[in-house]
């Protein structure tokens, strides 16, 4: 990948602050916290997937691309409900988010929010506490 890292290896990644918790209705009645356990999954392991990624070539990113792809499209009830996939699934899930938050302005999903590179708009740069690599004013340290 050709792109600017500015905010260093694991990137920025950080639980969206407009993120709504769907209500039950919206989960299908379901209340197994299917929704929170996704978005601190996304929050631990996104970070060393922009690092793995950090130094992959185009070709690399694109067949990792295509395994996620395919993975959640053929296993994606397993990530959701459980399964025999449900590991490979959730693997799938943080490769494609981190292959996105190398995209300008990142990739925001699930109520987590990755990129690689400050943008306007950031949610990092919302955090008052700052990330590891946002500073109070949004600007990376
Ligand atoms: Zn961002």
């Amino acid at each position: 990948m050709t792109m600017r890292k500015e905010y260093g290896p694991f990137g920025c990644v950080v639980l969206d602050p407009d993120w709504a918790q769907p209500s039950r209705a919206q989960r299908g009645g379901r209340d197994d916290r299917f929704d929170e356990r996704v978005r601190l999954y996304l929050v631990g392991v996104a970070p060393l997937v922009i690092a793995e990624l950090r130094n992959a070539g185009p070709g690399e990113v694109e067949r990792l691309r295509v395994e996620a792809a395919n993975e959640l499209g053929s296993h994606g009830d397993d990530l959701q409900y459980g399964g025999r996939h449900q590991a490979s699934s959730r693997t799938a899930l943080a490769t494609g988010f981190g292959i996105l938050a190398y995209a300008d302005g990142g990739v925001t999903a699930f109520g987590v929010h990755a990129c690689t590179t400050p943008h306007e708009g950031c949610p990092g740069a919302r955090h008052s506490a700052g990330s590891p690599a946002v500073g109070g004013d949004g600007r990376p340290i």
